[in-house]
């Protein structure tokens, strides 16, 4: 089955002010200040407004594309916008995740949509409990360079409590990273 959607809009994904740690089961950067300041993302499947909460890391992508697992892939968590985290957890459409395969290549080109940038800081978040704040991030660079093409469903989080919550828009192009980004 095949749908169309809208173009997904997002907003705010520019300059955004975050802080990342490793919290021992992946770096993960989230939100920082104000709600009203968070990116905001909604069109495509989504029906209402959903704000960024954090991303995160899995090493070994989690989904697949035609049976092919990726090195990298990156979750975009965001909670509807009308909605607290944990009022979220209980709606069917109360997380909208964004996922983002990463593709190793030994060089990268300036001009090929590259994660170069947030790479930067994974060296000082090698051990549980390092962080780094006041980081801002150009979170645009981190996705997909077509950003129409993605495929999605409802379903749940990968994390221990698997909440019927999610709607998952999953990008199919990935962008890249260098092999020394990926063995560090
Ligand atoms: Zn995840």
């Amino acid at each position: 089955m095949f749908i169309k959607y809208g173009p997904l809009q997002f907003s705010g994904y520019h300059r955004v002010l975050v802080s990342g740690i490793n919290n021992g089961h992946t770096i993960q950067f989230s939100s920082e200040g104000e709600e009203a300041i968070h990116p905001v993302v909604t069109g495509g499947p989504l029906k209402y407004l959903y704000r960024l909460e954090q991303l995160h890391f899995h090493w070994l992508s989690e989904h697949s594309i035609n049976g092919v697992k990726f090195p990298m892939e990156l979750h975009f968590v965001h909670v509807r916008s009308d909605l607290s985290v944990v009022e979220a957890l209980g709606k069917r459409d109360g997380l909208a995740i964004i996922s983002v395969f990463g593709n190793v290549q030994a060089e990268i080109d300036d001009f090929e949509p590259h994660v170069t940038e947030i790479m930067e800081y994974i060296p000082h978040l090698m051990n549980t409990g390092d962080r780094v704040s006041g980081v801002i991030l150009d979170m645009t660079k981190l996705f997909s360079p077509n950003k129409e093409s993605y495929y999605t469903y409802s379903g749940s989080l990968t994390s221990p409590e698997c909440n019927e919550a999610v709607i998952w828009i999953i990008f199919d192009e990935p962008v890249y990273l260098t092999d020394a980004q990926v063995t560090i």
